[in-house]
């Protein structure tokens, strides 16, 4: 038994290593580029539920911020952790595709972002249109909230990035891979801002680019408002290729995914259509089926699996039950203390990968996915919950009592292994304290629809 875990431990630890070696680099920049961007996001996440509640307009519901904010902490983690799989590289692109080498660096820099947005389109549009790509982006749509916090619902599903082709425009004109990589990250965080529903139309920047109005459209299920405005910063590649939609007063939006999700656990989000289609698959009599339900339109199903094994879909969007769970007060602030640990050990991380080492790494990857996931089963009031924080939490303690401290967080901070240690304890109370509360039985078959 326990060669065999060795042996499964090796293979997995090669892999990884394999991944992320050769981005150990861009993994430091980005863990910091991110202690910059998240307390920014979160302040203004912050900001926009205190301005929504001053204006008598909130838009925010707690329990679905949270969902949305521990999304993006796992996105954020498998971003750093460096884990996905890139099948052509775009530094292979620029050395064998370049016909017209530009000179001007201000040039090469607008190329970088046109490009990059072009490309955005694209797979975004791909994501909506195919059933396979769904399973990336679904995350994304989720929520039935629409404000800042839904930006950060971002996909830990990606695995094969396509993206590299697209990117042949640039790789054409020799826009270079560290251009590339300075453009990237500000043309993802410039998608963030217009997740909102307190900025209306904005005269004439309606026609140039994506505005809050524009992607109000895109999250929407109203039939008028369905795979309309997939563009990312410029609203132009829509008019161009025939997707935009203009916001109308007498169509108010009304935001989620057809299926309804029914679920706060992101991790569950991500790979629930994934999920459904395999299962498809193989209930499916149809060999012709199996095949092809994979890059068929998005939402299609093989006929005898229709039949038999029905999924719910909101048929009528204005009147549907959004997704709630029932949370006392003290659980509230629970959470919010919950959030704010959680957004402290994640930072940690980022700000210490050299000194964590890649190994080491991997494990603390795996308890930020383990916390969340054990967190978001308890917002979804599941009593498994419970189970999975006892079982999290004294793995964390025993390791903490083994290596004498918590990743190397020992050293700049003697008392914090007990500040851990007792946020372990406090946190597997609590859950046992709400989950023997749950006096109604909670209706768990609809979370997979
Ligand atoms: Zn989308
Ligand atoms: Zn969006």
């Amino acid at each position: 038994m326990v060669y065999r875990y060795k042996q499964i431990k090796f293979i997995y630890l090669s892999i990884f290593h394999l991944i992320a070696i050769y981005q150990l680099f861009n993994m430091e920049t980005y863990g910091k580029i991110l202690l910059i961007a998240m307390p920014a996001f979160l302040l203004l996440v912050l900001f926009e539920k205190w301005y929504g509640w001053r204006k008598g307009f909130d838009t925010v519901r707690t329990m679905d911020m949270i969902a949305s904010l521990s999304s993006g902490v796992t996105n954020s983690t498998k971003d750093v952790l460096g884990l996905s799989i890139v099948i052509v590289s775009y530094s292979w692109m620029v050395e064998h595709l370049t016909i017209y080498q530009v000179k001007s660096s201000w040039l090469l820099y607008v190329i970088a972002f046109l490009a990059l947005d072009f490309a955005g389109y694209w797979v975004h549009r791909l994501a909506h249109s195919v059933n396979f790509f769904w399973n990336n982006h679904i995350v994304h749509h989720s929520s039935e909230e629409f404000n800042l916090a839904c930006a950060l619902r971002q996909s830990i599903s990606v695995y094969f990035r396509i993206y590299a082709f697209l990117l042949i425009p640039a790789a054409l004109l020799g826009v270079p891979q560290q251009v590339i990589a300075v453009v990237a990250p500000l043309h993802l965080f410039a998608q963030f801002w217009y997740h909102t529903q307190h900025i209306h139309k904005m005269g004439w920047l309606e026609y140039i680019i994506v505005t809050p109005a524009h992607h109000r459209v895109h999250h929407a299920i109203n039939p008028e408002y369905l795979d309309k405005n997939y563009g990312q910063i410029f609203i132009f590649w829509d008019r161009m290729f025939g997707t935009f939609q203009e916001e109308s007063p007498a169509i108010p939006a009304v935001y989620g995914v057809t299926r309804p999700v029914r679920t706060w656990n992101p991790i569950k989000i991500n790979f629930m259509h994934l999920w459904l289609l395999m299962q498809d698959a193989w209930h499916t009599q149809s060999w012709k089926d199996k095949f092809r339900i994979w890059l068929m339109p998005l939402g299609w199903r093989p006929a005898d699996v229709v039949e038999k094994y029905p999924v719910y879909k909101i048929e009528d969007v204005y009147h549907f039950e959004k997704y709630d769970t029932p949370a006392p007060k003290g659980m509230i602030i629970y959470l919010w203390v919950q959030l704010f640990c959680l957004l402290l050990i994640v930072s940690y991380l980022f700000g210490n990968i050299a000194s964590i080492g890649l190994t080491n790494m991997m494990y603390y990857g795996l308890f930020i996915f383990a916390q969340v996931y054990a967190l978001t089963e308890f917002m979804d009031r599941n009593p498994r919950a419970l189970i999975y924080e006892i079982v999290k939490n004294m793995i964390c303690v025993g390791g903490i009592l083994y290596y004498g401290g918590w990743f190397g967080l020992q050293n700049y901070f003697g008392a914090s292994s007990y500040i851990l240690m007792g946020y372990f304890f406090a946190s597997t109370a609590t859950v046992a304290a709400y989950t023997s509360q749950l006096t109604r039985p909670l209706n768990h078959s609809r979370t997979l629809s």
